[in-house]
């Protein structure tokens, strides 16, 4: 167990690949054929391949781009980056590992052993650290991720309701114990759904539940993309009653010099500062 989150391995990447397969597979074995039937139109079916696509180039990406290690060789030109707020990141301070003066926003990776720039957490799904150079395809690679689990889940869902609706199930009786007729009801089809299809109906309810699951999570992102922060941040930052809004304008030469907080209330700028890397001088 400790290997498996406290040092590089491919535990996670392979579990993630293999529950792509699982419901890749299952989505083009079983519930395809149904929407064809069902008349579902080409371009629907063909959007979860598309995603499929454009998600395993992000995760590609945020697995095997460099994050923003430090380096002797770069870490003059990354002390300049960020500034100090002398309280979550002091000036002079030293990793006791890497011996070099850590630059603000920067934290050493247990996992990976290296400091890395603007660093938000290490990602045991893309093994690798998210930082300063990948955080933008982290936050697109959430979105993609929860784009097909949503995708395939209503193309799904739509599959079982058209199929509740052309074999009348919504206005079927049954008899119950006592022998008196009763008109179905949403539990009944639930259950006759799983019984009828139950590969299908186990795997609607676990992209919903990875929809919701990433969904919150890429929420989450998108909002400490507006603030400007990292997760490391956020997390020590609620326990210093801080509120970092300040952090780079030194980053971004076209914003030094204005309010932050008109800076930070701007969407479209405080996401550009989040999803575009950092280059070093
Ligand atoms: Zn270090
Ligand atoms: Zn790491």
């Amino acid at each position: 167990m400790h290997r498996l989150f406290h040092q590089r391995n491919n535990f996670f990447l392979y579990l993630h690949l293999l529950l792509e397969v699982i419901v890749y597979g299952e989505f083009s074995y079983e519930v395809f054929g149904f929407c064809v039937d069902m008349g579902t139109s080409s371009v629907s079916l063909c959007i979860p391949y598309v995603l499929l696509a454009v998600k395993s180039y992000l995760f590609y990406l945020c697995s095997s781009r460099d994050p923003g290690t430090l380096t002797k060789a770069n870490h003059t030109a990354q002390l300049k980056v960020y500034q100090y707020d002398e309280k979550l990141f002091q000036q002079g301070v030293k990793c006791s590992t890497c011996q070099l003066v850590k630059p603000a926003r920067s934290k050493h990776c247990r996992v990976c052993n290296r400091c890395v720039q603007r660093f938000d957490h290490h990602c045991v799904w893309v093994n690798n650290c998210i930082g300063a150079q990948n955080t933008r395809y982290f936050v697109l690679y959430l979105l993609s991720v929860c784009a097909m689990a949503g995708d395939i889940a209503v193309l799904t869902a739509d599959m079982l309701l058209q199929t509740v609706l052309r074999t009348g199930l919504l206005h079927a009786h049954y008899i119950d114990e006592q022998g008196v007729q009763q008109p179905v009801g949403p539990l009944f089809i639930i259950q006759h759904l799983f019984l009828t299809f139950p590969r299908i109906v186990f795997m609607l309810g676990f992209l919903v539940f990875v929809f919701f699951l990433l969904a919150g999570y890429s929420m989450f992102h998108m909002y400490l993309a507006l603030i400007n922060q990292t997760s490391n941040e956020w997390f020590k930052g609620k326990d210093l009653t801080l509120l970092p809004s300040f952090y780079d304008y030194d980053l971004l030469p076209e914003t030094s010099g204005q309010s932050p907080d008109v800076q930070n209330q701007v969407v479209c700028l405080c996401l550009a500062s989040q999803l575009r890397p950092v280059h070093y001088g």
